[in-house]
């Protein structure tokens, strides 16, 4: 099994300007940004924002054909700079390096299983939205109302598999769901087999499955992006 540390190359400066922001939940929202016109990525890949003393990352939702930038944030409370793209006015200016990161897409002929807990579904949003279809994905929130993107991955994904993990008896309200954690479905229920992991989302996670993976799915290979 190997992991991929991603970050490793110099990125550009460039210059946005927000130009919508949708509410998706009372706490995740989804921001759109222009384009600046030399900026080229990856299905995948992450811009960085560097207000004051921390850098703030977010995944591409949109792919490389499109006009402009998507990010989905989860807007954390008393959070250093989620809150403030939270509330810019349309038309704030801001400045971002990029494109970061080598979390993308390497076709192989061990099957793609991709695992997100929240907001981590970003950079599969890009990836499939440019074409990748044969892969599993496994959503993990905490109820079925933070599923976004759900009817397109749903059509898109060979298997869609929202594991939700907020309380009991709820997977029976939505198709294919599944009472527990990602890391519960993959040990008791995933096929043991040899699969390219893609993991994305709550550090917990990303350790939770590769130790599984060790232990269940020996050969495989983990690809993972570490949000928080
Ligand atoms: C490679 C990478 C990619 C990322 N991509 C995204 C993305 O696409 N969307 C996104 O919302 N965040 C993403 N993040 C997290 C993001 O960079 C910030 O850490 C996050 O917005 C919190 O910043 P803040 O200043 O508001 O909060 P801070 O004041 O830094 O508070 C940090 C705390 O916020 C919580 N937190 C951080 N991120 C999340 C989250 N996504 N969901 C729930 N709680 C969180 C954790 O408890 C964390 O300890 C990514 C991080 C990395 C390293």
């Amino acid at each position: 099994m190997k992991t991929f540390n991603t970050d490793r190359i110099a990125a550009k400066s460039y210059s946005t300007t927000l130009l919508a922001r949708r509410w998706l939940t009372e706490k995740v929202f989804e921001i759109e940004l222009t384009r600046p016109s030399s900026f080229q990525f990856t299905p995948g890949q992450r811009i960085r924002f560097s207000p004051e003393t921390r850098q703030r990352d977010y995944s591409l939702l949109t792919t490389p054909s499109d006009s402009t930038l998507g990010l989905c944030l989860f807007n954390v409370e008393k959070g250093q700079f989620s809150p403030v793209l939270a509330a810019a006015e349309i038309g704030t200016k801001f400045s971002f390096t990029g494109p970061h990161g080598y979390f993308t897409y390497r076709p192989s002929a061990r099957p793609a299983v991709f695992v997100a807990t929240g907001t981590g579904i970003a950079p599969f949003l890009s990836i499939s939205r440019s074409g990748v279809t044969e892969f599993t994905l496994l959503h993990g929130v905490g109820t079925a109302s933070d599923l976004h993107y759900q009817d397109f991955l749903r059509s898109t994904a060979r298997l869609y598999v929202p594991c939700l993990s907020a309380s009991p008896d709820q997977a029976g309200t939505i198709e294919n769901g599944f009472d527990g954690r990602v890391t519960h479905y993959l040990k008791e229920y995933f096929p043991p087999d040899t699969y390219d992991f893609y993991l994305c989302g709550r550090q917990e996670m990303i350790r939770d499955v590769t130790l599984l993976v060790d232990e269940r799915f020996p050969g495989s290979l983990v690809y993972a992006e570490t949000f928080f």
